[in-house]
């Protein structure tokens, strides 16, 4: 009877995986030892802030260093993770990891520099992130203002009372909520008046072409437009080039992350970065 179940439940897994490629049950596998063999690491990546020309908080980014397929990208597993319920482990350890590098940063030269988690919704359903995101703020001494949320808006669709009340009680913590990914789903509009929001992102997807592209342009002036009468700040994500920083400050954002400033760095590599030279102005 055991052998039965444990088979079904086998079946479960490589049903709901889609039927999945060798190599990607493998990855499946590997990904059940890869926290305790420490392959998991974070890398992080700054915001500035474009009207004091400073950093004012760092993303946090999972990464995996596989021991055969070297450097993967949360594309490569974050789904797998989500698919096996091992994202609710790792996310932990990323929260945790957060908390304790932000924490050390704050002595390092990047004193009132916060740090931004992204949350998935399997992790934002799992009953404990409360209690469990207060318990990493006490473990790392990190002042609750520090920590950011990343959450999209497929996190909420089905649940919207329940994530309107887990907002909540994060934000009687002290922690951000930031909208992620913001333009890209349905319910954007909707989650702005619903949830507790502290901040948006605009999606990279119409940063792109913002400097050829007036759909682009005028979409993002209107997201900005929005934000500022709201009182919700704004960061443009996945700025490349001078031009699109320089467009973006024109059209009154406040705010960019992206390739511009630099690629997400490991945590010794954070701390001794400087902001480029840059005449955005
Ligand atoms: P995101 O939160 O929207 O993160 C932004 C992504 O854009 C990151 O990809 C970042 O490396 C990339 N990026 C930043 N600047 C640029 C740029 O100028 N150009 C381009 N082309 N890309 C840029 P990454 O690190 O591969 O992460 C992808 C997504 O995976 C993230 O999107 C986030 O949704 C998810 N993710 C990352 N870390 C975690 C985590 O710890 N937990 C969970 N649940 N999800 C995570
Ligand atoms: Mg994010
Ligand atoms: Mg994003
Ligand atoms: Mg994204």
């Amino acid at each position: 009877r055991a052998k039965e179940t444990g088979r079904n439940t086998y079946q479960f897994y490589t049903n709901s995986l889609n039927a999945l490629a060798p190599e990607l049950l493998r990855l499946e596998n590997d990904l059940h030892t890869a926290l305790e063999h420490g392959e998991l690491s974070i890398y992080y990546q700054p915001q500035l802030d474009l009207t004091k020309g400073k950093i004012h908080a760092i993303e946090a980014l999972l990464r995996w260093h596989h021991p055969r397929q070297g450097l993967l990208y949360p594309k490569h597993f974050i789904d797998i993770a989500e698919e096996n319920g091992l994202i609710l482990a790792i996310g932990r350890w990323v929260l945790q990891q957060a908390c304790r590098d932000c924490h050390a940063w704050q002595q390092q030269g990047l004193a009132g520099v916060g740090v931004a988690v992204n949350l998935s919704a399997r992790q934002f359903l799992h009953m404990n992130l409360v209690e469990e995101v207060s318990q990493c703020l006490r473990d790392a001494h990190l002042a609750p203002e520090l920590l950011t949320l990343e959450i999209t808006e497929t996190t909420a669709i089905h649940h919207v009372q329940r994530t309107q009340l887990i907002l909540q009680e994060l934000r009687a913590l002290g922690v951000g909520i930031t909208l992620d990914d913001f333009g890209t789903g349905y319910a954007s509009l909707n989650y702005l008046k619903q949830f507790p929001i502290t901040g948006l992102k605009i999606d990279r997807s119409f940063i792109t072409d913002i400097e050829g592209d007036r759909q682009d342009q005028a979409i993002v002036k209107a997201i900005i437009d929005l934000a500022k009468s709201l009182e919700i700040p704004i960061v443009a994500e996945g700025v490349e080039t001078w031009g699109q920083g320089q467009l973006l400050q024109h059209l009154g954002c406040k705010a960019i992350q992206g390739y511009l400033l630099t690629e997400p760095l490991p945590y010794s590599q954070v701390i001794h970065w400087s902001i480029p030279r840059m005449r955005l102005r």
